[in-house]
């Protein structure tokens, strides 16, 4: 019993030690390659929160159909090289990879080589962020500080902020503009 517990609890460290938030590979929600990637630099000074004004999704095959939906529009409708944010955050609480670390985004005009992007998946005028979601949000929010791809005193912005756009729509807006490192 009492080795049992000691190794579960070894365990428990381990896990909390090398693991940050999970997210979901491309590969996994049946994404696409890119067809080009330009590199990120690191140490940016911004992240930039969206929202792909589209449909909500609550589970892992509702998210994966609507992220292989918008990529499809990305690539083929707007001629992108892949998805435009760099992380999207799906209605189950789930974080899944779009250009993912260390490559520029396509989601706010003169931003892009500046700041990440990340996108709930939804139309936040209407819907509203859960608990999980905001949760995945800051998650991945701070793995982005901790290797290195933003500064930890980052400035956080609604889309809204850097683009005339009412991105990412009202009630996710009223959320982002409470967390420690929104500015106005
Ligand atoms: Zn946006």
């Amino acid at each position: 019993m009492v080795n049992k517990a000691i190794i579960a609890l070894a365990v428990l460290l381990c896990a909390q030690a090398v693991v940050g938030v999970a997210v979901v590979s491309k590969a996994a929600w049946g994404g696409r390659n890119p067809t080009s990637k330009t590199t990120l630099g690191n140490y940016l000074n911004y992240a930039v929160i969206h929202h792909t004004a589209g449909n909500y999704c609550s589970t892992r095959a509702a998210c994966a159909q609507e992220l292989r939906n918008i990529q499809n529009y990305h690539m083929n409708s707007l001629g992108w090289a892949d998805i435009g944010y760099n992380f999207l955050i799906g209605g189950d609480g789930a974080v899944y990879e779009g250009r993912g670390w260390n490559a520029v985004g396509a989601h706010a005009t003169n931003w892009n080589s500046k700041s990440i992007g990340i996108s709930f998946l939804g139309n936040y005028n209407n819907n509203k962020p859960t608990a999980a979601m905001i949760s995945a949000a800051k998650g991945i929010l701070a793995d982005a500080v901790s290797r290195g791809q933003i500064v930890s005193g980052y400035t956080l912005y609604g889309h809204r902020q850097v683009s005339a756009t009412e991105c990412p729509g009202t009630n996710l807006w009223n959320e982002i503009r409470t967390w420690s490192n929104w500015k106005a």
